[in-house]
């Protein structure tokens, strides 16, 4: 960037000239990528500690992905769920027994994801927990983030995604984050579900007590009530497991998963959970163009493919106890707190030295990528394929902008 030839100003002045500014993205321009790096216009290599917000968590175009989207694409791409098409069985089965559960709804984006388990909570809450008609209530975490819908921002509580968007959905609750005590206070009759991020990305990768979700568990068999993760950033191997909520030994009633379920090449989400749920909704309820097609499908039945071997969560385990154990030594020397578990860590750093902004610009000029958020911290994901050396590499840039 410091090149008077270079390429990156014209592109970044040009993608500011012609978009809507509802981002404030780093002035780094890629052209292409492979495994955990990306090159930039001017040919500036970077290694990827975003990772597409965990969308890539298998790296930058995966031989397999790669080979499996290119097969596809050769064969039928789109057929509509007008029609049944030959790859959507093989997806939605393979995918419904990697979360142990009966069924699958495929869609594309997660907040499409959590909009469909919102509706199916509420058609189950009134048909089978007996519910009266439009009083269905779902309890949900503060710092949360599950979308951008209007129906999802209606219960967010950060002002910037709320504010001026209203008027906003009812039927919300909203409780601290891993406090079990407001929760069960907040469980009603009318409540049907419990919707919880089981760590909390956006919010700064906080991971609740141990021992919350098991309480949570608990509360919401004994009242009837429906557990709903959503694991479209925490799930499919980030933090050293298939499920970030297996850690508390927590099987959920429904799954939401999106991201890395489209291996980094097209939007892909789903809800998982068993018949006597998601078997609430008739034909002609609920319903997407692209969702399930035939390509999500092929990426997704092999991105199912990846994570049923097991290796990616490994990766993310070994790779993790090395990335926290290196960010750990750095708290006291411009790092006050390390969160996080796996690839995944959420860094305080101590505000009288940077703000995260300036730490993740600082990042990007010795060629890490970073995103901050909420002041101070700054989030590290990288794609489950980088390697000790890699993690090793970044974690001295980290120290040495400190
Ligand atoms: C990213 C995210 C979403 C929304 O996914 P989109 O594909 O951006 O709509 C929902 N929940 C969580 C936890 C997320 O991280």
């Amino acid at each position: 960037m410091t090149d008077l030839d270079s390429r990156t100003p014209g592109a970044l002045a040009d993608a500011e000239r012609w978009t809507a500014h509802n981002y404030h993205p780093l002035p780094v321009v890629i052209a292409d990528a492979e495994g955990a790096w990306v090159t930039d216009v001017d040919g500036k290599r970077y290694l990827d500690f975003l990772a597409g917000y965990s969308a890539l968590n298998f790296g930058h175009r995966h031989p397999g992905l790669i080979a499996a989207a290119h097969a596809q694409l050769d064969r039928l791409t789109l057929t509509s769920r007008a029609f049944v098409h030959d790859q959507f069985a093989t997806f939605c089965h393979s995918l419904a027994q990697l979360c142990g559960k009966d069924l699958v709804l495929p869609m594309n984006t997660g907040a499409e994801a959590v909009e469909t388990g919102i509706k199916v909570a509420r058609k189950w809450g009134y048909q089978v927990k007996g519910v009266p008609d439009g009083q269905a209530e779902i309890v949900v975490a503060a710092g949360n983030f599950h979308g951008r819908t209007t129906t999802i921002i209606s219960f967010s509580t950060d002002p910037e995604a709320r504010n001026d968007f209203g008027p906003y959905t009812p039927g919300f609750t909203i409780v601290p984050y891993g406090d079990l005590d407001a929760l069960t206070a907040a469980v009603g009759p009318n409540t049907v579900a419990v919707l919880l991020e089981p760590i909390q990305g956006e919010a700064g990768v906080l991971v609740p007590p141990t021992g919350y979700f098991a309480g949570v568990r608990t509360l919401c068999t004994a009242q009837n009530v429906l557990l709903i993760a959503d694991e479209i950033q925490s799930g499919l191997g980030r933090t050293g497991k298939t499920f970030a909520i297996e850690h508390e030994g927590v099987v959920p009633d429904m799954y939401l998963l999106g991201k890395a379920l489209g291996g980094g090449i097209v939007p892909v989400s789903a809800v998982a959970a068993d018949r006597a749920i998601l078997g609430v909704l008739k034909p002609g309820e609920h319903g997407s163009t692209f969702g399930g097609n035939p390509l999500a499908c092929a990426v997704g039945t092999e991105v199912v493919r990846l994570l049923e071997t097991g290796e990616f969560q490994q990766r993310s385990a070994d790779l993790g106890t090395r990335l926290h154990t290196q960010l750990n030594a750095l708290i006291g020397h411009g790092i006050d707190a390390v969160r996080g578990r796996g690839l995944w860590a959420g860094v305080d750093i101590d505000p009288a030295r940077l703000s995260g902004r300036q730490a993740v610009e600082r990042l990007a000029d010795r060629g890490i990528l970073a995103k901050d958020t909420h002041g101070s911290t700054i989030r590290l994901a990288p794609p489950l394929v980088v390697t000790p050396e890699e993690i090793d590499h970044a974690v001295a840039q980290l120290a040495a902008i400190l």
